[in-house]
């Protein structure tokens, strides 16, 4: 499968990586407003495809795009300083008006696999600039976030992550949501599990699970600046699911339609993907205090999102 990358700085690059590390990809295309940094990413990626799976990695121009199955977007413009978020948004909002209508032109039937941050809101500005259908633009969401969740309450339960079932939904961000009552490990629920393997899910346990899955990015930006390898491994995994046609459940940032009386509202739940896209949305069971803060996500979610567009 044909693979386009746009934007190769750091999270353009690790996925790219982790394309040809997980051999996703017949041909890999990356493409930056800097053509010397997509040329020397391409370049240096393109070193690995010996030790790893056999990929055609190179750099070029929108035309190159032409074929291309998937495009992620993970091109952005660094803030300023001083500059407010909203400001930010807006530049941002700007380059993407600028690739959406190039990929528009060479690759109109490609999925668009959102990576920029706040990945919710340049989902939403990817839909509308992109005049696609919903099921085939869609962000990396809380997919990284989810699966710490998983590896947390793995780690705790002494269960291989895989066991475990828990979603992180709504914002990938701050407002984030970890589905506490909608946990399972195995076929059991999450504190049934705990208890049989005398391991309770204490409320202590839970908020040092809760502030490590929302805190991780600010303590890796604490120490390197910015988070690529996660977020580039977890994008690979989405291609994946699109090129075999899995039909993975998986958190990914898309719009729904209603999600707790917040209408048209571009975030995370989990969704069949598959090669189609989205094919699915799954609106969970959530506790009262869960719903509340799911409420408040979208709903702070679509209110950015209608300031921007
Ligand atoms: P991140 O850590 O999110 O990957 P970077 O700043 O490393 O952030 O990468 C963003 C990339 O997006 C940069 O390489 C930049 O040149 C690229 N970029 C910015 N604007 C555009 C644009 N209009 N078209 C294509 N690429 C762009």
């Amino acid at each position: 499968m044909k693979v386009g990358i746009v934007g190769a700085g750091m999270v353009g690059s690790s996925v790219g990586f982790a394309l040809v590390l997980r051999g996703v990809a017949s041909e890999i295309v990356l493409v930056d407003h800097n053509p010397d940094l997509a040329q020397a990413q391409a370049e240096d990626i393109a070193h690995a495809v010996p030790f790893a799976q056999p990929t055609r990695v190179r750099a070029g121009g929108y035309d190159a795009l032409e074929g291309a199955e998937v495009i992620i977007i993970a091109a952005g413009v660094p803030q300023k300083p001083g500059e407010d978020r909203m400001s930010l948004l807006g530049r941002n909002a700007a380059v993407f008006g600028d690739v959406i209508a190039e990929t528009n032109r060479v690759a109109r039937d490609a999925i668009l696999l959102i990576a920029s941050n706040p990945v919710d809101i340049m989902t939403e500005v990817a839909l509308q600039a992109s005049g696609l259908p919903a099921a085939r633009v869609f962000g990396s969401g809380t997919i990284l976030d989810t699966a710490r969740f998983r590896y947390l309450l793995g780690q705790h339960l002494n269960v291989a992550a895989q066991s475990v079932h828990a979603y992180v939904l709504g914002e990938h961000g701050d407002s984030e949501v970890l589905a506490w009552s909608s946990a399972r490990s195995g076929c059991e629920t999450l504190t049934d599990f705990a208890d049989q393997v005398g391991a309770p899910i204490t409320d202590a346990v839970r908020q040092e699970v809760d502030q490590k899955v929302r805190r991780a990015a600010y303590r890796i930006i604490e120490g390197k600046g910015a988070t690529w390898y996660g977020i580039g491994a977890g994008l690979a995994r989405i291609v994946q699911a699109i090129r075999d046609d899995q039909r993975a459940v998986m958190t990914v940032s898309a719009r729904v339609s209603e999600i707790e009386g917040i209408h048209d509202v571009t975030l995370s739940l989990p969704r069949v993907v598959g090669r189609a896209g989205v094919a699915e949305t799954l609106i969970p069971h959530l506790s009262f205090a869960e719903a509340t803060a799911l409420r408040a996500s979208a709903g702070m979610l679509r209110e950015t999102a209608q300031k921007l567009l």
